[in-house]
């Protein structure tokens, strides 16, 4: 009872301070993309401007998609921590129970091995016949028949009583033991969806400030993305140039020829690194070839970094800028 006293202000103050953060900070927990979002991405995509859905492979990994039934890469670090925190608990109950079976094999294997029993069995009788029917026979067989005796010990004994007497724990009592660490590991699970949980009621009752964080998430991811493009422009050149080095003629004449060998000879999107896929665009310039992923050539803006010459590219950035500028409102 004194448990739950001290659990209740502790929970109700994270509460509080988990709306506070809420309202103050607009970055805060701002990660998933809600029903709102979609709303936001449809509504541009039929007014013609830049979308964010579907996310590429690198978003997906910075935000969550609250619907979805497993816990996604941006939990997984809260999910591990939570899980760390059992580790004691889960390893203490190993030691305890490996320690319990050695122990109760080691008194088992001496119970069988130390049990001894002891059986003894002695008899004697002596007997003196004295014949003869004259005085001195019946005085002897009065004072010497007194010592006819004859005795019989049977002893039988064993060690049983100081050999220990181990007891095997039943399944049933591993089952009580295992249960609460089970139920835990499961709590921690869970606990990701709980965290998701507690935007959705903030949201219910703050739904002004949750539109204005989902535009502003989204307006930043739009951002991130428009940068990225920019920013990425000399990586991609320097990978398309890697990827084309190495490729000798005899690995294109089989990519040509073995349909078999093709998993293992793909060439990669020059952008997100994804195998190429018939869907994916090669440069139609000869001596580029360059592969993009249908997503990254969208993104792109169907103009080829690596053989677009720089004063072109540049030009075409700074009409890319004016239009990135037309944030979701
Ligand atoms: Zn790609
Ligand atoms: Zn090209």
């Amino acid at each position: 009872m004194a448990c739950m006293g001290n659990f209740q202000p502790l929970s109700t103050l994270r509460s509080f301070s988990y709306m506070d953060r809420y309202n103050g900070d607009i970055r805060f927990d701002n990660i998933y993309i809600s029903t709102y979002f979609c709303q936001i991405d449809e509504r541009r995509r039929k007014l013609g401007r830049r979308t964010l859905l579907p996310l590429r492979k690198a978003e997906k990994k910075t935000v969550i998609f609250p619907y979805g039934p497993t816990i996604q890469a941006s939990e997984m670090r809260n999910v591990v921590r939570e899980l760390m925190g059992t580790l004691p608990v889960l390893l203490l109950l190993l030691v305890l129970c490996g320690l319990d079976w050695a122990l109760y094999s080691t008194f088992d294997t001496i119970r069988h091995h130390s049990f001894l029993q002891y059986s003894f069995h002695s008899s004697h009788r002596l007997e003196v016949k004295v014949g003869g029917d004259s005085m001195l026979a019946r005085l002897l067989r009065k004072t010497v028949g007194a010592l006819n005796t004859s005795s019989e010990t049977m002893v039988e004994s064993n060690n049983m009583p100081c050999l220990p007497q181990p007891v095997c724990l039943n399944a049933r009592a591993y089952l009580r033991t295992g249960l609460p660490v089970g139920l835990l590991v499961c709590l921690c699970l869970l606990q990701a969806f709980g965290y998701r949980l507690r935007r959705v009621i903030a949201a219910f009752y703050f739904p002004k400030r949750e539109k204005k964080r989902v535009l502003f998430l989204y307006n930043e991811l739009l951002r991130k993305r428009a940068a990225f493009t920019k920013l990425r422009r000399a990586a991609i050149i320097r990978q398309a140039r890697q990827q084309r080095a190495p490729r000798h003629h005899l690995t294109d004449i089989l990519h040509h020829r073995c349909p078999l060998l093709r998993p293992w000879l793909r060439r990669r999107c020059v952008v997100c690194q994804a195998p190429e896929t018939p869907e994916s665009y090669v440069c139609l310039t000869p001596d580029c070839e360059a592969v993009y992923c249908r997503s990254c050539w969208d993104d792109m803006r169907q103009r080829c970094p690596v053989c677009t010459p720089r004063e072109e590219l540049s030009s075409s950035a700074c009409s890319d800028s004016n239009d990135d500028a037309t944030y979701a409102e």
